[in-house]
């Protein structure tokens, strides 16, 4: 009938999506046909993200790790890598308090051009290296598709940030790649918009996002973004995919990041990516909203008590 056909095996039954012109056709040529339970049509314009394709959670695996299931991941490390001792360092303390993701930006995408860019390519291989010296995954930026091969080599989650939510080139880019995105909330996108930049990778048959709600622009301007935490229950009954959210960039304080992370994994997310500096008054970029290693550890013991009281844990 010249849909394209995504397939989906659940653990108790096989989702194929059909997209495509439905014009002409008459869905109970289908629902006759044997082995076909059902057939729904999809109302919403996001279609492999949205629930009613398919009910179960999306569990994405990363090496070893599993995302969207009963484990609340948390992703952890500077905004940028700096240098081999910064990141290292870092490194080293997340992981002793918990964190099973190493972040930190190698490509720097900045509001303005004369602040630091990132270390580039160096970066990507300083980061891989801590990430590595200590039994870490690792996610990283991607702000340009040329860069996607050698930001895929070196990392294990590509991630989208907020100001390139809606770069489809990009975005469509990335449904070919092998490799799990964590998809920004662009910072005045609605959570459609959200939904609809997932399905540009989607559809490209990557099936593994996990979205980041990272904060939206408000009136408000005594924090550097309003974390909108209603985003998480929002999405989950939206879509079957992932959510975590940045209470870092969420807020831009950093005595608010912690108060913020508690009420993310309330909500119900699927876990939280932080900034993390051992020096952040030196921090070459967003020091002021970069936890100190103590702070971490101290935010894990709590977050670890939260995880168990919503059914969820944090090892
Ligand atoms: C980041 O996580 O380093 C970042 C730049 O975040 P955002 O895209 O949400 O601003
Ligand atoms: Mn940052």
């Amino acid at each position: 009938m010249g849909f394209e056909i995504h397939r989906s095996d659940g653990v108790t039954h096989t989702i194929l999506g059909a997209i495509g012109d439905k014009t002409g056709i008459d869905i109970r040529q289908l629902e006759v046909l044997e082995g076909v339970h059902e057939v729904v049509r999809i109302s919403e314009p996001y279609k492999l993200a949205s629930r009613s394709f398919k009910r179960e959670d999306t569990v994405i695996q990363a090496k070893d790790l599993l995302i969207g299931g009963r484990e609340v991941v948390v992703a952890a490390g500077p905004c940028a890598v700096e240098s081999k001792e910064q990141i290292m360092v870092i490194a080293e303390a997340v992981k002793r308090s918990g964190a099973k993701i190493l972040r930190g930006g190698a490509f720097k995408p900045r509001t303005s051009p004369y602040s630091f860019q990132g270390l580039g390519l160096e970066g990507l291989k300083l980061l891989r290296e801590a990430a590595d010296s200590f039994g870490l995954l690792a996610v990283t930026e991607v702000i340009d598709v040329n860069h996607i091969p050698v930001v895929e080599q070196y990392t294990d989650i590509l991630q989208v940030g907020a100001r390139n939510m809606q770069n489809f080139q990009l975005v469509r880019e990335l449904g070919k790649v092998a490799k799990p995105v964590l998809l920004k909330r662009g910072m005045s996108a609605t959570i459609k918009e959200w939904l609809m930049a997932s399905e540009y990778i989607l559809s490209g048959r990557n099936n593994n996002v996990i979205l980041c709600e990272r904060g939206i622009r408000t009136f408000e301007n005594y924090t550097r973004n309003t974390l909108d935490i209603s985003a998480v229950p929002v999405i989950k009954k939206l879509s079957h995919l992932p959510i975590f959210t940045d209470p870092s960039h969420g807020t831009g304080i950093r005595d608010k990041v912690i108060p913020m992370a508690r009420a993310s994994i309330a909500a119900g997310a699927d876990g939280i990516i932080v900034e993390v500096h051992h020096d952040p008054e030196h921090a070459k970029s967003d020091g002021a909203q970069s936890l100190f290693p103590d702070q971490f550890n101290d935010m894990m013991k709590e977050l670890r008590i939260i995880a168990k009281a919503v059914g969820r844990y944090i090892v």
